[in-house]
């Protein structure tokens, strides 16, 4: 299987990766939903992700927000995994055109990876919500209780919570994803939207799946591989 993915690779021209919190894990990084995700942690944090990473729960209770935001979210310890590499090798060559991700850790680009569109935004940075000035996002990290701009104002991480609009990189994944002629899936289960939105302007040759779990768009792929992604990506050129 990983042969006839290779095989693609080398026939394609246009390649667009689109990958889900499965990219991550292998650097560490936990899956909101995953088997040893966010919700069966200790708990300490009672309410549901969905709601401590909310907008409303940004302002209606920051102090909320922020003890939740800096326990789980803090992303600076982790390493980029050889999927990471060898998507930053694959771009380098020409080939790979454009990394969608839902992660919202960087770590494509601390791999070297340069057009990475980050659908959920980043926890690298940060900005206040009243003056607009941009931070980096070790400002949150490192600050005691609800991290204060000069101007008095909130400083929020730039990540897309729920119940917020898409940032601008969702329409330029929507306009990559529909130039390709290999989509290449990974670590997703495409069940949560809007990943699973995304995948429908696909209108390329070859959509490739690969993921632990079977997804509802196993069917119109042309290649299905259900094993963990650093099996996979370590045996490509
Ligand atoms: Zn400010």
């Amino acid at each position: 299987m990983i042969d006839k993915l290779q095989k693609l690779i080398d026939e394609s021209n246009y390649i667009v990766f689109f990958g889900g919190a499965g990219v991550s894990t292998e650097s560490g990084i936990k899956d909101f939903r995953g088997k040893d995700g966010l919700y069966k942690e200790e708990r300490k944090f009672d309410l549901p992700p969905e709601y401590m990473l909310s907008n409303r729960c940004l302002v209606d209770e920051p102090e909320v927000f922020f003890d939740y935001y800096k326990t789980k979210m803090d992303a600076r310890f982790a390493k980029p995994n050889v999927t990471h590499k060898y998507l930053t090798k694959l771009e380098k060559s020409g080939k790979l055109k454009a990394i969608v991700t839902q992660n919202i850790d960087g770590l494509h680009q601390k791999a070297g990876s340069k057009n990475v569109l980050e659908v959920h935004g980043t926890t690298y940075k940060c900005h206040c919500m009243w003056c607009n000035k941009e931070y980096s996002g070790d400002v949150i990290f490192e600050s005691n209780g609800i991290p204060k701009c000069e101007c008095g104002g909130i400083i929020r991480p730039n990540v897309t919570l729920y119940g917020e609009m898409l940032p601008e990189d969702f329409m330029k994944a929507i306009d990559e994803i529909r130039k390709a002629d290999l989509l290449i899936v990974a670590g997703t289960s495409l069940t949560v939207q809007p990943a699973s939105d995304l995948i429908e302007y696909f209108n390329g040759k070859n959509l490739v799946i690969i993921n632990l779990d079977s997804t509802p768009y196993d069917r119109y792929a042309s290649l299905v591989i259900n094993k963990p992604l650093g099996e996979v990506f370590s045996k490509l050129k």
